[in-house]
């Protein structure tokens, strides 16, 4: 085994499931997060303090043998500071684009893959000639720190531009063309550090408020040439950033049948929400492949196994023996304390095929809720 000690930037329940993952191999994981109460410490020793802290990074630098991190908004002086002092993967370049909406869809316009219409906003004056251009309803997202549907704005017509634009904070911003999507797929996949990809089947994922609600994987009536569509972007985008670990991809479908197609909307540097499914219902799970990602070793399968569900547990707990009435799902409670919009744990609900899936996640649902 080629490490022992790996460094997380983060605390959160990624990186939990990163640490439960490797706990089996004898590999022990220490997380980086200003948050005393991170609930990665379950799993974890936990180092508490800023992301930029150079005394802390100096400790993971000495005590880990390879570092990674669990959320794309990792500050760039804080891999500055690692970088020379130990490997970090992925390739920190990832951050610089994902942190970043404009340069995210400039790096997808350079690798030619489609995207929705889109203008980079500065200004009051930019978001008029661009709802000219694009049209409306469209989407006003801010160029950075947006997450789960946050910092973005829905301009309905022209008229409402400046409301719009004053709602957002007057930041940097693009605007998007609203995309009448017929649904929402991702793709996870994994660089190892020979350049080998592997992809976990498309997930298809239903999400309410900009929250990520359900993901079933693998995702249903994916013809071949969506399914290559979709890994062609991904593997264009790993090689590209000469990329090491998970990434996810998430796309729209335009269409239906013959006619689909998908436009990428953004990536994820890290392993990915739409992906918690594959701890119980693929050979390897994201977590445990990009853990190997990063230590250099070999992949496991990404194979599915049967059908799967995972839905997120949003806000509050399930009422008492709620979960428990299901003794199908498995449940991860990360140990959070429960608020409005907050992600405190997920379920998984794992079949042999799609009509026992139906009926498990009917059921699921009048049980929880
Ligand atoms: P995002 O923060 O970009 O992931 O967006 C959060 C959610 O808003 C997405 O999962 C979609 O449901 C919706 N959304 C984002 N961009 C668009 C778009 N251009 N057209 C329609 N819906 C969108």
């Amino acid at each position: 085994m080629s490490a022992h000690t790996i460094g997380i930037i983060g605390g959160g329940q990624l990186a939990q499931m990163l640490a439960q993952s490797v706990k089996p191999m004898g590999i022990k994981c220490i997380v980086l997060d200003p948050n005393p109460k991170s609930c990665a410490q379950s799993d974890a020793e936990l180092v508490v303090a800023e992301y930029t802290d150079a005394e802390a990074l100096g400790t993971l630098a000495q005590r880990c043998d390879v570092v990674t991190y669990e959320f794309e908004n990792v500050p760039a002086k804080a891999t500055d500071t690692l970088v020379g002092q130990i490997s970090v993967h992925p390739n920190p370049e990832a951050l610089r684009v994902s942190q970043d909406r404009l340069n995210e869809r400039t790096m997808f316009a350079e690798l030619g893959i489609d995207t929705p219409r889109y203008e980079a906003i500065d200004s009051l004056d930019d978001l008029f000639t661009a709802l000219e251009t694009i049209g409306a309803p469209a989407l006003l997202k801010a160029r950075t720190l947006g997450y789960d549907g946050k910092g973005q704005v829905l301009v309905s017509d022209a008229s409402h531009a400046e409301e719009s634009w004053s709602t957002l904070g007057k930041v940097p911003a693009i605007l998007d063309a609203f995309v009448p999507f017929v649904r929402e797929l991702s793709v996870v996949a994994v660089r190892a550090q020979s350049g080998g990809v592997v992809f976990y089947p498309l997930a298809e994922n239903v999400h309410r408020g900009g929250i990520l609600r359900v993901s079933k994987a693998p995702a249903r009536g994916v013809n071949d040439r969506i399914e290559k569509q979709a890994r062609d972007a991904a593997t264009s985008i790993l090689n590209h950033l000469d990329y090491v670990g998970v990434l996810a991809v998430e796309f729209f479908q335009i269409g239906a049948g013959d006619d689909a197609r998908l436009v990428a909307n953004e990536i994820a540097p890290r392993v990915h929400n739409t992906g918690h499914w594959t701890i119980e219902g693929a050979r390897t799970s994201q977590f445990e492949n990009h853990m190997r990602a990063v230590m250099g070793m070999e992949l496991g399968s990404t194979d599915p196994i049967g059908c799967s569900a995972m839905v997120n547990i949003i806000g509050d707990e399930p009422r008492p023996g709620a979960l428990e009435a299901v003794p199908e799902a498995h449940v991860h409670m990360y140990g959070k304390a429960p608020r409005a919009g907050r992600k405190i744990g997920h379920v998984t609900l794992n079949t042999p095929n799609e009509t026992d899936l139906d009926a498990l996640l009917e059921r699921f649902t009048r049980v929880v809720g």
